[in-house]
């Protein structure tokens, strides 16, 4: 293993950059969600996998080296990136995943997203490598239903518990729980996930996370977001805001739940400060979109990977949209004499059902 991770800048070193880069929306890009391998071990029924196209088990060759990895980390951590998060698949296939670690620039914070089957064995290494935290994703706590979303073999939950100890006791905390919410399935066991969590005293936190039907079969497990926000809210103590997709906290119990809605939602979009690279090393605007990846394998130098870092960042727009912003754009476009173009998007454009009317970019797009 390489020399672990030489510790966290300064403060000063965080807050002036270069430069901070931003998208033509105003967005700055203060965070990387890499992954880092397609490859995984589990199936879950409803799984995005980053937003790839393709299946989880390509060849091993087409993944990105450590050297590409850290060298894209610093030359983004220049413009103020200071936040870092490994997925995949599932990263911890990577066998190499502590050189990578070990190889980054000083950053603010260093997590990866892990199924936790593997991690018991690795918490130490992770850490001692420069992982800060971990976020574990766990769907239930009943095994037959465990099985049945992930695909896993018999006794593999007890394996992500021993898993989620092992993190704690390495301080790869807050870990924070992944639970995607599956009406019918998981969605009763909100309470028993906050009682699971409770005697790690803070140190492990509960994410409940709404599906992303991006398939039309998943729609049937899609819970009412709003019901379960007013019924957060109406338990919470206190309620906190982070900047990231400005999520909301809620203090139950004592117990930290944090909710993630991105689905129809421009406020979860307005407030995207990620940029996304694939394992097979392309940078990546947009979960939902992929039509405007910007290959970066073959960048010979700091300044070529730059220019493609700049490409991508350009290259960021809202996926949801607030119907204010769109008229800002139509607008825009009108004076360069393509309105036509426009009422086609807007008269295609699928207003969406919440209060804060929004319009779809997938439906833009699907109607291009
Ligand atoms: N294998 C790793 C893991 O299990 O965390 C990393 C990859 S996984 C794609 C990353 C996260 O995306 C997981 O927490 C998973 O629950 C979440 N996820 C995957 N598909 C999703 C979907 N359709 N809707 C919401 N979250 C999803």
């Amino acid at each position: 293993m390489k020399q672990k991770n030489p510790g966290k800048p300064s403060e000063a070193a965080e807050e002036n950059p270069k430069e901070f880069l931003a998208d033509p929306y105003g967005r700055k890009v203060t965070g990387l969600r890499i992954s880092i391998t397609d490859r995984c071990n589990l199936s879950c029924i409803y799984c995005h996998n980053e937003g790839a196209e393709g299946c989880t088990c390509g060849p091993i060759g087409h993944e990105m080296t450590p050297e590409l990895i850290c060298g894209i980390v610093r030359e983004a951590a220049k413009f103020g990136v200071s936040k870092v998060k490994f997925s995949g698949g599932e990263p911890l296939f990577r066998k190499d995943f502590e050189d990578i670690l070990s190889c980054l620039p000083p950053l603010k914070e260093v997590s990866a997203t892990t199924n936790g089957i593997l991690l018991e064995k690795r918490a130490k290494t992770l850490k001692a490598a420069g992982l800060d935290r971990v976020n574990v994703s766990l769907d239930t706590l009943v095994p037959e239903k465990y099985e049945a979303i992930t695909g896993a073999p018999a006794g593999s939950l007890e394996k992500v518990v021993k898993g989620i100890e092992s993190a704690v006791e390495a301080g790869l905390t807050p870990v924070k729980l992944n639970m995607v919410l599956l009406k019918g399935i998981n969605d009763n066991e909100i309470d028993s996930m906050m009682e699971f969590i409770r005697p790690y005293k803070g140190k492990v936190i509960l994410q409940l996370i709404e599906l992303m039907d991006i398939d039309p079969k998943l729609s049937k497990y899609t819970i009412d977001s709003k019901a379960l926000e007013k019924s957060l809210a109406e338990r919470a103590s206190e309620v906190r805001v982070r900047h990231l997709h400005h999520r909301k906290k809620y203090i139950i119990d004592g117990v930290e739940v944090e909710f993630v809605h991105p689905m129809d939602n421009s406020e979860f979009c307005a407030h995207c400060s990620r940029l996304r690279i694939t394992a097979d090393g392309k940078f990546k605007p947009c979960l939902l979109v992929n039509d405007n990846l910007v290959d970066v394998r073959e960048a010979r130098s700091p300044e070529e990977i730059e220019k493609l870092l700049r490409l991508a960042v350009s290259r960021r727009k809202p996926y949801y949209i607030p119907i204010k912003v769109l008229k800002q754009e139509k607008n825009q476009e009108e004076k360069k004499g393509q309105e036509e173009k426009w009422v086609q998007k807007l008269y295609n454009c699928k207003e969406e059902k919440s209060e804060n009317r929004t319009f779809s970019r997938r439906q833009e797009n699907s109607n291009e």
